[in-house]
């Protein structure tokens, strides 16, 4: 049990992961600046004497009063949509948010935890996608802001790690779904089954034939915090490796939401990756993880949430 620093932590993942840090005992100070986050989604949590919240840029500079045991770096916009939206402050936040995180955890001694992500493979040619692999990524293509803010974030934890000895940890995150993404997102997930709810279209960007991997949130914490206490510097893949391409999700959708909405087709985003699956072998050996909720199972309850949101 310790005392525990999330940046980002009113987002969609980090307020899951500030409510199981809670949940085990730690005590949580949440950092987020609500560019993606909403306080909505730790609304639930700050009754609890050990969360506390604060509004504030990671960007710039960042100090926690007191002792830290550790410090886990989420802030960033994580959906395409967003990080388009926001490219100066993904990279920014990929950075000088890297930066000045690793700096708060190396004053406080701190063992740091990096949120790293399955765009660092880009467009793969290798599959499915092993830590080994070094990745294919268009540094100026519109997606570059994200995957080349968090190929830096990983090479800045490294240099910490190696020339400070600072203990880090670098967790690889696969596309990850489920209650408390925004109805506006922007990702295949929430989009899909918002339409599908709406009785709207669901867009199918491109043919539809590309391909993702869907984990969902409650097996992507569980893998996140056997990481965080693991001796395992990493990187490490935590992703579920079942594999579907876009019209496969959109049908499962269909089929779970009881929806009879139709399929449109939209252009194809710039540098969309083909296809992405996690070789979680390294997960399985080192941390004992594997998911273990099926993608029925998760659009089931992520539909359930979005249902009460949209008030259907
Ligand atoms: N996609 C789609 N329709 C949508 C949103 C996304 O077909 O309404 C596709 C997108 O082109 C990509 C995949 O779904 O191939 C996953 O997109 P998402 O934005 O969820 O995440 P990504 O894995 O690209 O970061």
């Amino acid at each position: 049990m310790g005392r525990v620093v999330v940046t980002g932590g009113a987002g969609f993942l980090g307020s899951h992961l500030c409510e199981q840090l809670l949940a085990r005992g730690d005590q949580v100070v949440c950092i987020d600046n609500l560019i993606t986050g909403s306080q909505s989604n730790v609304e639930h949590l700050v009754s609890d004497p050990g969360f506390t919240y604060v509004e504030h840029d990671v960007s710039t500079h960042t100090w926690v009063e007191g002792d830290v045991d550790a410090v886990l770096h989420f802030a960033s916009p994580a959906s395409p949509k967003d990080y388009l939206e926001w490219p100066i402050q993904t990279l920014k936040v990929g950075s000088l948010g890297t930066h000045n995180t690793l700096g708060l955890a190396k004053d406080k001694g701190a063992r740091y935890f990096l949120a790293s992500t399955s765009e660092v493979y880009g467009d793969p040619e290798e599959h499915p996608q092993s830590e080994t692999y070094w990745g294919h990524v268009n540094p100026v293509g519109p997606r570059g802001v994200y995957d080349e803010a968090k190929r830096f974030a990983e090479a800045m934890t490294m240099a910490y790690h190696r020339y400070h000895g600072l203990d880090v940890r670098i967790v690889r995150i696969f596309n990850t779904y489920g209650p408390r993404m925004r109805p506006a997102d922007g990702r295949v997930v929430s989009n899909f089954i918002v339409q599908a709810l709406e009785g709207k279209p669901l867009t199918i960007y491109g043919d539809g034939s590309q391909s993702r991997s869907f984990c969902y949130i409650d097996d992507e914490v569980r893998g996140l915090l056997a990481l965080l206490d693991s001796d395992h510097v990493g990187p490490v893949n935590i992703g579920n490796t079942n594999e579907f391409t876009m019209r496969e999700l959109a049908d499962v959708v269909l089929e779970v939401t009881g929806s009879r909405s139709s399929l449109i087709t939209e252009p194809l985003p710039v540098d969309d990756p083909t296809q992405r699956k996690p070789d979680i072998t390294l997960a399985r050996s080192v941390l004992g993880w594997e998911p273990q909720v099926q993608l029925r199972e998760g659009i089931e309850r992520t539909a359930a949430y979005f249902r009460q949101v949209l008030g259907r």
